[in-house]
């Protein structure tokens, strides 16, 4: 037997052991499998999963054990929630937006273009319906997802040539995140999903024009800058992408009440670990990247007005043709609107006035 199936055997044996003797104290252990979409080089994203495993581990005493694989080792990146939905794994760390393929809505509980920014969409999940109504949907595919972190604003991505009007995105063929392909399509672009580890090839060998990923922390690392040398703001399609960590079903029911709270805590800790981690870093490498000659470019107006406009087509027409999609995006959409109508006041105000003068600072 080798090793993978050692382990796989092992986490059988653990949910089973914790599922018939939940109230008894000495826990039998419980060793589980987490497949993330992520490659190891990005600390930040993938490093969210090992934060969770790590804290997991430390607040059960070591009887809860979580392996955590990177994108493709056991797993394709974009593979996970298959995996857990059949219970390969039990629990993925990923972007739920990779997968609208199988519903729209996988959107929702990450990012849509215009949506909510990561403030808002940590409001909504925890405050607002937005957990509810994401494990609500997610229960189709048998599995609940706990909040995984976010990135913050994401930036535009890196472009060979510049972006100066709307005629500039006809036939640009680009990659993006999840989703937003569906806005940038009809903008006339060609969207490719690509997973993070693959983007860079595809940028040098000129397969794709323009290709977004995060921002500049991982942009840098990924190198970017050194294929494609205009950098735009903002990601409009991803003003707070959250993740999630999806677990299957079966194997949460089967954990004790101790290890279900284990569970909830490792991931509101991870949550707030990966949002700290972006902003911390990012300011240094955005400096790195503009001493290196990346040149930042603002998206136009009239690029932004009309990619808002296709946007909200497009949720119209999901509205109509996707009970799911209604339901849980009109739930959204308001929280969106009170939160902006709350945000515009103080909250923007002092940031504008701060980074007016952060020269001085
Ligand atoms: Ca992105």
């Amino acid at each position: 037997m080798d090793r993978r199936s050692l382990i796989k055997n092992a986490g059988i044996a653990g949910v089973l052991a914790a599922g018939v003797a939940p109230a008894v104290h000495a826990q039998a252990a419980v060793r589980w499998r987490l497949s993330s979409s992520f490659p190891k080089a990005l600390d930040t994203i993938f490093g969210a999963a090992e934060v969770f495993a790590k804290n997991v581990k430390a607040m059960s005493g070591g009887k809860f054990e979580i392996s955590v694989h990177a994108g493709g080792e056991i797993t394709p990146p974009f593979g996970v929630v298959d995996a857990v939905q059949q219970g390969s794994v039990e629990m993925a760390h990923t972007a739920p937006y990779y997968f609208f393929g199988k519903n729209e809505c996988f959107a929702l509980g990450c990012a849509i273009p215009f949506g909510l920014n990561s403030r808002q969409m940590t409001a909504w999940t925890y405050e607002g319906n937005g957990l509810k109504l994401m494990r609500e949907f997610y229960a189709k595919y048998g599995m609940i997802s706990f909040p995984g972190g976010n990135t913050g604003a994401q930036m535009g991505g890196w472009y060979r040539k510049e972006i100066k009007s709307m005629k500039d995105m006809k036939g640009l063929k680009m990659r993006i995140g999840g989703f937003a392909g569906r806005v940038l399509e009809r903008m006339g672009a060609v969207p490719q999903n690509i997973p993070g580890g693959e983007i860079y090839t595809a940028l040098e060998k000129g397969t794709i024009d323009a290709a977004e990923w995060v921002g500049p922390y991982d942009d840098l690392k990924l190198g970017f800058n050194k294929v494609a040398p205009f950098y735009y703001y903002p990601g409009w399609w991803e003003g707070g992408p959250q993740l999630d960590f999806f677990i299957n079903q079966k194997a949460y029911d089967a954990l004790s009440a101790e290890n279900k709270a284990i569970v909830e805590a490792a991931s509101a800790v991870a949550h707030v670990d990966m949002q700290a981690k972006y902003d911390a870093r990012n300011p240094g490498a955005l400096k790195e990247l503009v001493g290196k000659g990346t040149k930042l470019r603002p998206f136009s107006n009239d690029v932004l007005a009309a990619a808002f406009k296709t946007s909200n087509e497009v949720y119209a027409e999901l509205s109509a043709k996707n009970e799911d999609w209604k339901k849980i995006y009109a739930d959204y959409s308001k929280f969106r609107k009170d939160a902006n109508l709350w945000f515009q006041f103080t909250e923007a105000k002092f940031d504008s006035f701060m980074q007016s003068q952060q020269k001085s600072l």
